[in-house]
């Protein structure tokens, strides 16, 4: 596992307006003075896409989307398809977050049918699991995640390039964090699944995501089979998350 490239993904979610292209920019340029160990990528809001791709220009930097449609293209107000993100300059796309999941009660079957398209135009998806607090609390935190994945991840992914991300939910935006024995733990059981469905199982990067700043980000890189984090609120300045991406390091 130790051969597997960490990848460091920020999460703007709905925040960001074009004056905020100047943290994405300052991230840039110190991974032009000092290149990052891990790949970085950055996932704006889809109206800042094609611009950020464009300030980002050949930087160490992708650009991702947060969501997409799992339909190709069609009578669908207000979607946005994967050709659409790629055409803007889009080289991987979140997919299956658990906003998404809750607030707009995605199924797992909807998040394969999104993954599918995702490998269709070449966008890298980075599928995330997790479980409630609740889920946690009854001893079902592996089960829970085991289940996801069994449903949202599509067999069209042998061999593809895509990430997990681990984010329990509990800990998205709360700063509460799983001790690392359990981040090892669940992330162990991502893996084993992993193994056994893909052919390229044992090098997928397996992100941990939840509440990751800069001062307990080296601690959590640290752990077996972290791969990397999925960053929510840490990403939208360089000062937060630069100190993030050197940590993966
Ligand atoms: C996220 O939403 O993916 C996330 C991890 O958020 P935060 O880092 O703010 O907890």
């Amino acid at each position: 596992m130790s051969q597997v490239r960490k990848l460091v993904a920020g999460n703007w979610k709905m925040h960001g307006v074009a004056s905020q292209l100047s943290e994405a920019l300052l991230i840039a340029q110190s991974l032009a003075q000092t290149p990052a160990v891990c790949r970085v990528a950055l996932c704006p809001p889809t109206t800042l896409i094609h611009r950020m791709s464009e300030v980002l220009g050949d930087a160490a930097v992708l650009v991702g989307a947060q969501d997409l449609h799992p339909e190709v293209k069609g009578a669908f107000t207000g979607d946005v398809s994967a050709h659409m993100l790629h055409d803007a300059g889009a080289q991987l796309v979140i997919i299956g977050h658990s906003e998404r999941r809750a607030a707009y009660r995605e199924s797992n079957d909807l998040i394969a049918a999104k993954v599918a398209t995702a490998l269709h135009v070449g966008l890298e998806p980075v599928i995330c699991v997790g479980e409630t607090r609740e889920e946690r609390e009854a001893g079902q935190a592996v089960l829970v995640v085991e289940s996801q994945l069994a449903g949202s991840l599509p067999d069209v992914l042998d061999a593809a390039h895509f990430a997990i991300a681990y984010e329990p939910v509990w800990a998205i935006g709360s700063g509460a964090t799983p001790t690392i024995a359990e981040i090892e733990a669940i992330h162990a059981a991502i893996r084993a699944h992993l193994v056994r469905r893909f052919a390229n199982g044992a090098s997928v990067p397996i992100l941990y995501g939840g509440s990751v700043k800069p001062d307990n980000a080296a601690a959590i890189m640290q752990a077996r089979e972290v791969g990397g984090a999925l960053v929510g609120g840490a990403s939208l300045t360089a000062r937060d998350f630069l100190p993030i991406i050197r940590a993966a390091g």
